[in-house]
């Protein structure tokens, strides 16, 4: 017989001014929440999530777990659309619940949406088991960068998919058996993007008690820089007949340990997991129980195919959204951005480069075009269509100079060989191009990929 103990930590970090997440430790249900949006938005949405979870999760199966989970989404949509205050806040979610299978079997359904995780820890080895809707998950899963480029990635902060955002979510749900000595960590970006997988396993390997693990694990965090805020939740499976690594009390159907406190490091934890010393009632009825019986292979098969299905899914829309460029304006400049300018649920498009070329420069006959974001299937099409808009501007200046007839330099419709649209207040400098007696002007560089504005 097993037995599910938790523990948990949440702190808001050296650098945010406000902790946005969430989380809770409940009887049989467990989750960490991830609010983003600016002013209050991150924190409410998060908290709701929680909320809803904590008050409708009573149907024990992983398909009541991700209804639950729309529910809440559904709430946060309609409250952000009706709050102009809270507009477009989200939040991620990465909850785990004891579930029964059919057939007195039980297991644990993990659902996921963002980019909170869920890793477990068996035998001193470390597994996300949770896959991220990032920007920077997708590109590392198309092997456009590797797993450490991933682990630093500047754009790291940016999820695909999140509760809130749309009417309708897609959210990863599956089931893992649990054996003794498993511990399983829920947790916000804030821990894995400060501390390393070897770092936390050695920790969890450290401390038996999940409680402590937790706390340790957000002091560590903190330590390394705590430039988001962190949430973790540790979840044991322990031994309910033997020694335990542990210490224990009796399993109460208390209040959960939902984040009660915003400021500072807040923890809680489950009272324990044992009857009281002296031989009082258990209240075995209410505890978490789960009998070790393996998954038949049929739900193995079905889980597997469905993880499939939505994977290629998910694939789709990420090559649908990310598989094309555009040209457009940013920050008063012409700039060939990688994506949709539509935007396509999270997938942000991203600055690929920037032109030098100022909106203001933008011939007429491009200028709508350019305002809307032309929309462009290649790169090369995108640098042409750059290049083409760069001669309209270099020929007008051309036309525009109207040197006398028979001025040295030659017929005023040439183009310069080295026109260079000028980028004003760049540190330009001003030169004479050859060949004509057109005064251009010629821009510092062009700074290429800055950082975009990121959802977080
Ligand atoms: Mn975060």
């Amino acid at each position: 017989m097993i037995e599910l103990v938790a523990g948990g930590a949440s702190d808001v970090g050296r650098v945010r001014a406000g902790n946005q997440d969430s989380w809770s430790i409940a009887e049989r249900l467990w989750a960490v929440a991830d609010g983003m949006g600016g002013h209050r938005g991150g924190e409410v949405a998060s908290r709701m999530t929680i909320d809803v979870l904590a008050e409708r999760f009573d149907d024990h199966t992983t398909a009541a777990l991700l209804e639950v989970a729309r529910t809440a989404n559904e709430a946060i949509y309609e409250r952000a659309t009706d709050e102009t205050e809270l507009r477009g806040m989200g939040t991620t979610l990465c909850a785990m619940a004891l579930v029964d299978t059919g057939a007195e079997t039980q297991a644990l359904g993990v659902i996921n949406i963002g980019d909170s995780r869920c890793y477990q820890w068996r035998d001193g080895t470390m597994t996300q088991i949770t896959r991220d809707h990032s920007l920077v998950e997708d590109m590392r899963a198309a092997g456009q960068i590797t797993d450490a480029e991933a682990a630093v990635h500047p754009h790291r902060n940016i999820v695909t998919r999140a509760l809130g955002i749309q009417p309708e979510v897609r959210i990863d749900a599956f089931e893992v058996v649990p054996a003794t000595g498993d511990r399983y960590v829920l947790c916000s970006d804030g821990l894995f993007n400060e501390v390393s997988v070897d770092r936390i396993s050695a920790t969890l390997r450290r401390l038996a008690d999940p409680h402590e693990a937790a706390s340790e694990l957000v002091r560590q965090a903190n330590e390394a820089g705590g430039r988001d805020n962190v949430t973790v939740v540790v979840v044991d499976v322990v031994d309910a007949t033997g020694a335990a690594p542990s210490p224990g009390g009796s399993t109460r159907d208390d209040a959960s340990g939902r984040s009660p406190d915003m400021a500072g490091i807040t923890t809680a934890r489950r009272p324990g997991r044992r009857s009281a010393p002296d031989g009082g009632p258990r209240r075995a009825a209410k505890e978490p129980r789960v009998r070790l019986r393996l998954v038949s292979w049929r739900t193995f098969v079905f889980v597997i195919v469905l993880a499939a299905i939505l994977g290629v899914a998910a694939a789709a829309v990420g090559w649908y959204s990310r598989g094309s460029f555009f040209v457009g304006l940013d920050r008063g400049q012409v700039t060939i951005f990688k994506g949709r300018p539509d935007k396509v649920l999270w997938f942000e498009p991203t600055v690929e480069q920037r032109t030098g070329i100022a909106a203001a420069q933008v011939p007429a006959a491009s200028r709508d075009a350019v305002d809307a974001g032309k929309v462009l299937s290649t790169r090369a099409e995108a640098d042409a269509y750059v290049a083409e808009m760069r001669q309209m501007i270099c020929s007008n200046l051309t036309h525009g100079a109207k040197p006398e007839p028979g001025a040295p330099g030659g017929p005023t419709t040439t183009i310069p060989a080295d026109c260079v649209v000028p980028t004003p207040g760049r540190g330009a400098t001003t030169t004479t191009a050859p060949g004509s007696s057109v005064t251009t002007t010629v821009p510092a560089p062009p700074t290429t990929k800055p950082p975009v504005t990121t959802a977080r």
